[in-house]
């Protein structure tokens, strides 16, 4: 007899393209916060912006991420784009990940993962593809969140931790079950395509950008690892520009072990599963 595929429904959420503030944010990430540069040019320049001489550059000319891992130190540098207040135009290099979506992606239905999402047409590494968007909660609303989910339910809090080198932590946590973009739809692959990055733009509260890791095909399904890696290499480790050291790791607060189908040859067979953040 032919086994029929399960028909997949398609979960119930509000589309949204940023964060919004949930419940235990203290900062509302719709608030600009940052301080922005003075050029008068419509595209900032290394040689005379403040925002790229104090915060770095990440892009090069064209929008694509440059090589962030490759300083003295060993250690990328965080991302801060033009914002707001600066006086350059929104074609500036410095703004990517706040101009959003301009690739043509399509969630579809996997034959054994449930939703995913491919891409229509073919992705320079380094290319930014799409926010995991959601809500931004508190701590403790993570946690109650992740104890309360339900097994069938796919849906990752991802976490993000910033350690400065004065021993204060930043975490930010994004929920996209109820309020989300088509981040929420991403599967998670030992072999990923595409990896995370904390993106500052307007506010403090950075936004989660996934990034074109590898060159990647028109129909190919993008997925990244839940656990904040990138082909198998420990998480993006940053480097503060303005005070310290800073070591960043995204990381999900799930507490149920699900099974990893993405078929990666060094598959772990689950889903990551990191208590220590709960600790
Ligand atoms: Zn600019
Ligand atoms: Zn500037
Ligand atoms: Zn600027």
């Amino acid at each position: 007899m032919k086994r029929l595929q399960p028909v997949l429904t398609f979960p119930d959420f509000q589309y949204s393209p940023d964060n919004v503030e949930g419940p235990g944010c203290n900062v509302d990430p719709s608030e600009v916060t940052l301080p922005g540069c003075s050029c008068p040019s419509h595209s900032c320049c290394p040689e005379s912006c403040s925002c790229l001489q104090t915060r770095g550059q990440a892009y090069n000319s064209i929008g694509i991420l440059l090589d962030l891992s490759r300083t003295d130190s060993g250690y990328c540098s965080p991302v801060f784009e033009c914002n707001a207040l600066c006086t350059c135009s929104d074609t500036c290099c410095n703004r990517v990940v706040q101009r959003g979506l301009r690739l043509r992606l399509e969630v579809y239905s996997t034959s054994n993962r449930g939703w995913g999402v491919r891409t229509l047409e073919a992705i320079t590494r380094g290319t930014f593809v799409c926010e995991y968007a959601g809500e931004v909660i508190g701590f403790e609303e993570a946690r109650r969140r992740q104890l309360t989910q339900r097994s069938e339910e796919n849906n990752y809090i991802i976490a993000v931790r910033e350690h400065a080198g004065t021993g204060s932590i930043i975490e930010t946590f994004v929920d996209p079950a109820v309020v989300g973009n088509v981040g929420r739809f991403l599967n998670h692959s030992c072999l990923p395509n595409l990896f995370m990055l904390p993106v500052r733009v307007h506010s403090v509260v950075p936004r989660l950008a996934l990034f074109a890791g590898r060159d990647i095909n028109a129909q190919e399904e993008l997925t990244f690892d839940y656990s904040g890696g990138y082909s198998n290499q420990p998480p993006v480790e940053l480097l503060s520009t303005q005070s310290d050291a800073a070591i960043q790791a995204s990381r999900t607060v799930g507490l149920q072990r699900k099974a990893c189908h993405c078929g990666a040859n060094k598959c772990t067979q689950f889903l990551p599963l990191d208590l220590s953040i709960l600790n």
